[in-house]
């Protein structure tokens, strides 16, 4: 059957997002979606514009939507490209601005959507190893490049890099783009926007779905300087002329106006994760700082992947990666206090009736890895 298939797709790699089952009274804490509903302007809108317009085509420019943006951050919708998710957004960077010459550069542990771009474009890169610590260092990726991609925070670890650190690297980069992939940053870490206009070089993502709580929108933006926006215009419009519909264009107008309902959800967010944080370790859990809606987590002696399965026979869910040097932790999305009770408590009671299986290799032991 395959032969009927095209070529260049036969060797692909996809992405694997996080499962979805329709299992009820799940805690799924597995994808990193907000616990929270969206702002109730969001969804307000959404159901006004629910109506007889949807015979027709949305504004395939998003103007609106790129001008609630632009303002938030003292630009011009010059400045703002809009796309159906930041996925379809880093799809469309990958393709139009990081297939060079030189390999792309992005962290061996990171967002793995990265490498299958990669390999849907054929753009060649090269992943730079974290430190023993699962940290980024700048240093490492001054170095000749094709184009430099970092989550910041960084996902799954859930790290971050100050602005000066990246400011850093910018300046140190001159003849490539560095794409800033900003999914994280409003639970606690530094944007990189307010640098947009000294590098013209530097694109910034980010996305309505985790802290907007719209993931079922599917809503991003990125911004940049305008001849970065028009290179990805320039792509999006051979591909998709209408990649946000009415309705997710008028949400997302909404819920990025509704400061309130953002300010309060996001540090209910973050006071959560620390709590989550400070219980995982009196448990015996290693947790990695974070700036995320997540922790990562490794447990001094119990295997992640056993952990992961006794919690989904409990009807919780979380995710665990089985790829090397993160294979002993799992990334646990911040839930309601509720849910995370729930989580600590069914912990509690796993690692009380669990013997230990399997031998974990220690922290000197990784680190000799
Ligand atoms: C969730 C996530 C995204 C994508 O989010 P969309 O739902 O496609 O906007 C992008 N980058 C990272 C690192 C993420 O974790």
């Amino acid at each position: 059957m395959n032969d009927l298939w095209s070529e260049c797709i036969r060797g692909l790699e996809p992405y694997t997002p996080g499962e979805q089952p329709a299992i009820p009274h799940l805690i799924k804490l597995n994808t990193n979606e907000n616990p929270y509903p969206p702002s109730p302007m969001a969804l307000a809108a959404i159901r006004q514009a629910a109506n007889e317009d949807l015979r027709l085509y949305p504004d395939p420019e998003g103007r609106e939507l790129k001008q609630v943006v632009a303002d938030m951050h003292g630009l011009s919708p010059g400045h703002v490209f809009v796309g159906n998710g930041s996925d379809e957004i880093l799809a469309h960077t990958f393709h139009a601005l990081l297939k060079h010459r030189r390999p792309v550069l992005f962290p061996d542990i990171s967002y793995s959507f990265y490498p299958v771009y990669c390999g849907l474009y054929g753009i060649e890169y090269s992943a730079v190893p974290l430190d023993a610590d699962l940290q980024v260092h700048i240093e490492d990726y001054l170095r000749p490049n094709g184009g430099v991609v970092l989550p910041n925070p960084n996902a799954p670890t859930g790290s971050a890099v100050g602005r000066g650190e990246l400011k850093r690297l910018l300046e140190g980069t001159d003849g490539s783009v560095v794409v800033v992939d900003e999914a994280y940053v409003d639970f606690g870490g530094e944007s990189v926007i307010p640098l947009v206009a000294d590098f013209p070089n530097l694109l910034v993502v980010q996305t309505l779905s985790k802290s907007r709580s719209l993931a079922g929108l599917r809503v991003g933006f990125a911004v940049g300087h305008p001849s970065l926006i028009d290179a990805l215009t320039l792509v999006k419009s051979c591909f998709n002329s209408y990649p946000l519909d009415r309705l997710a264009l008028k949400g997302a107008v909404a819920a990025l106006c509704d400061q309130e309902h953002f300010e309060y959800t996001r540090n209910q967010v973050i006071a959560s994760r620390e709590w989550l944080a400070h219980e995982l370790r009196s448990l015996g859990f290693h947790v990695l700082p974070s700036q995320a809606n997540f922790l990562f987590a490794r447990h001094a002696s119990h295997d992640a992947s056993a952990l992961q399965k006794r919690l989904r026979e409990r009807n919780i869910l979380v995710r665990h990666f089985a790829k090397p040097r993160i294979d002993q932790f799992l990334r646990i999305s911040v839930g309601t206090d509720a849910q995370c009770q729930s989580l600590v408590n069914t912990f509690r009671d796993i690692l009380s009736t669990t013997r230990i299986a399997n031998a974990v290799p220690n922290d000197t032991d990784l680190k000799k890895m």
